[in-house]
């Protein structure tokens, strides 16, 4: 069910009773010559609004503009700080717990976002207003990542192509996934990205040139009907999971004594 869709009058009814809601976001950013910037917040969009159909929670609109400044090299990447992130994101999931929810899914696309989507959720959760978890769908399949394609990147490789070639097709340019492969970094243990336990870069342009990792060139619409099928296949376990909860068992344990 996608919350902006329906009425006031309709909503009353449809979240009586209902105590799951759906977050996605994403990012407006680079991903490399074959994948729109786009990327990040339709695959976000797209998970949460498979589960919705499948489960019945209510789903939010999208957040497409997430915690990027390490792609701003690249044209067009658009960003948020992160004190901004993380309060704006607070804000309106307090809405959510005005309306009665209790528990929200932030159905994550954009690594950039995992670790303000937690400090939001550990706010949340400190004071008792609700139970707020971040999920990012590659982490929920990594051995299917793994056994798709051949050669990962974290960003603007296989795993997203295969993804955006699933939900939109259109935007997907494969007379560029050689170009991506080739003018970006393929293989990840060829950079040098750790000298002596110290991370030695901060921008995606730092390691890749083009903005892409891994090789795309594996990508097909077959693995990448799996690939979403199982990613949210994970995601409406883990909704049915969370609303069997028992709302304090979710919430915090109380002083040692
Ligand atoms: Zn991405």
């Amino acid at each position: 069910m996608y919350l902006a869709d329906h009425t006031w009058p309709e909503l009353g009814d449809r979240l009586e009773g209902s105590s799951t809601a759906i977050v996605p976001l994403g990012s407006t950013e680079q991903h490399g010559p074959h994948l729109p910037l786009a990327t990040d917040h339709l695959i976000a969009e797209g998970l949460a609004t498979a589960a919705a159909e499948e489960t019945g929670f209510p789903r939010t609109p999208t957040v497409d503009i997430g915690v990027s400044p390490h792609h701003r090299q690249f044209p067009g990447t658009l960003w948020v700080d992160p004190p901004e992130f993380r309060d704006y994101v607070e804000s309106f999931t307090r809405n959510l717990a005005y309306h009665g929810i209790d528990r929200v899914v932030y159905v994550n696309a954009h690594g950039g976002n995992v670790d303000h989507l937690r400090e939001v959720g550990r706010r949340l959760h400190e004071d008792g207003t609700m139970y707020a978890i971040e999920w990012m769908w590659d982490e929920s399949i990594p051995e299917l990542v793994d056994d798709l394609f051949e050669r990962n990147g974290p960003h603007a490789g296989p795993k997203e192509t295969a993804m955006i070639t699933h939900l939109a097709p259109d935007l997907v340019h494969p007379e560029e996934f050689e170009a991506a492969r080739d003018g970006g970094l393929p293989d990840m243990g060829d950079a040098e990205t750790m000298v002596h336990g110290a991370r030695t870069f901060y921008d995606a342009v730092d390691n890749s040139a083009n903005g892409a990792f891994g090789d795309p060139t594996d990508v097909t619409p077959e693995k990448a009907e799996r690939l979403f099928e199982a990613a949210a296949d994970q995601l409406v376990r883990l909704l049915e999971w969370l609303d069997a909860r028992e709302f304090e068992a979710l919430m915090p344990e109380p002083r040692v004594v």
